[in-house]
């Protein structure tokens, strides 16, 4: 596709979430100071420009949707596939950004703001164009992918350390095409029609999606999920016309993927130990690779030179390949805790999100 909305397509933003009354009445104290005006962060001696900077003295966390979302949606319905990343510690507020968990809080997290968003749109384009949603939910735990909407084949168990562990038959192959499209087979993709339906995926995902206690947070998540949002529309005057044009400008798909990332603290941190501390090393491995890949994309000189994207490196970065780089929009949305107890992760979190930038 040519006409690209804009050049630089990768975004990065930071959200800093308020101290949490516990940390408060543990005494924790601020760490972080944001130069008023200025989408700057002072940590100590460091300092760091990001895109955007919500909370903590930034933007207000409202003003994120339009800033963060709203270009990715315009390119939805234009044709262009799009990412939004929560990346951060555990505890940090990735799930309450994304509104991953609809269950989880009352507020209004990106996902659902999207989805109003999209139906809206809908409704004031419906005369000129039809429209067909899907939407698909997935997980990405220990290299293995999942599907979190396939629930007749999702069984939960309890494990020898007592925790609940999705097993059955709902690991998901990556396969490439010949012309390298990368696609999950046998993924389920369930069309809806409404609001009420697309949430009711979210939560059903949710539910299937594995969670296990650590040290640091016992609602600590060990996988990356994806919720992705499959958009077809049909030119309805064009349409008609002539069917091999339903290939062109008269049809268009494009996905935009939400992803919340696992916990980005290293392992030893959580006090992880055995099996856990084997899936630490395998969820880096997807941070670390997406990581690569933004970096690289985000380094323009790099790109010119036409320097390899290391997409190939793990599960995350492949099946996101097709929606991270070229004409997609990238948001990464680093989320942190200003708590000073959680300073070293958050100065990781901080270092990452510059080098994605
Ligand atoms: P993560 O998904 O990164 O592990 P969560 O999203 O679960 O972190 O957030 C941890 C806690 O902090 C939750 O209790 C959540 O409600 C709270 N929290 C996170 N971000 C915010 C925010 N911006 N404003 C208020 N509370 C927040
Ligand atoms: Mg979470």
């Amino acid at each position: 596709m040519e006409n690209s909305p804009e050049n630089c397509n990768v975004k990065v933003a930071l959200h800093i979430r308020p101290l949490l009354r516990h940390e408060r009445q543990n005494g924790g104290q601020e760490c972080l100071d944001v130069v008023p005006g200025s989408a700057q962060v002072l940590m100590g001696s460091h300092s760091f420009i990001f895109d955007h900077v919500y909370g903590a003295g930034g933007s207000p966390s409202d003003k994120m949707f339009e800033e963060c979302a709203v270009p990715l949606l315009d390119a939805l319905f234009q044709g262009y596939n799009g990412t939004v990343i929560a990346y951060g510690q555990t505890g940090s507020g990735k799930t309450y950004t994304m509104g991953t968990n609809p269950k989880e809080s009352s507020h209004r997290g990106l996902i659902i703001q999207v989805m109003h968003t999209i139906f809206k749109k809908i409704e004031t384009l419906k005369d000129q164009s039809e429209f067909q949603l899907h939407v698909s939910f997935i997980e990405i735990l220990k290299e293995e992918v999942r599907d979190l909407l396939d629930s007749a084949v999702i069984e939960r168990k309890e494990t020898s350390d007592g925790n609940a562990e999705i097993a059955g038959k709902n690991v998901l192959q990556i396969r490439k095409a010949s012309d390298g499209a990368i696609s999950l087979s046998g993924s389920t993709e369930v069309g809806v029609s409404t609001q009420k339906e697309m949430t009711s995926c979210l939560e059903q995902g949710c539910l299937n999606r594995s969670v296990a206690s650590t040290d640091m947070n016992n609602q600590s998540s060990r996988s990356h999920a994806i919720f992705t949002i499959i958009l077809e529309q049909k030119d309805k005057n064009k349409a008609e016309a002539n069917t091999s044009e339903l290939m062109g400008e008269e049809f268009r798909c494009a996905k935009l993927h939400l992803v919340d990332l696992a916990g980005s603290e290293r392992a030893k941190r959580a006090g992880s130990e055995g099996v856990r501390l084997k899936e630490g090393i395998q969820i880096n491995k997807g941070l670390l690779a997406l990581g690569n890949v933004i970096s690289a994309l985000g380094d323009e000189k790099k790109r010119k030179e036409g320097n390899h994207i290391p997409y190939r490196d793990s599960k995350l970065t492949r099946l996101l390949q097709a929606s991270l780089g070229g004409n997609c929009k990238t948001v990464m949305i680093a989320c942190v805790s200003p708590a000073d107890y959680n300073a070293e992760e958050t100065l990781n979190t901080l270092k990452y999100a510059n080098r994605a930038r």
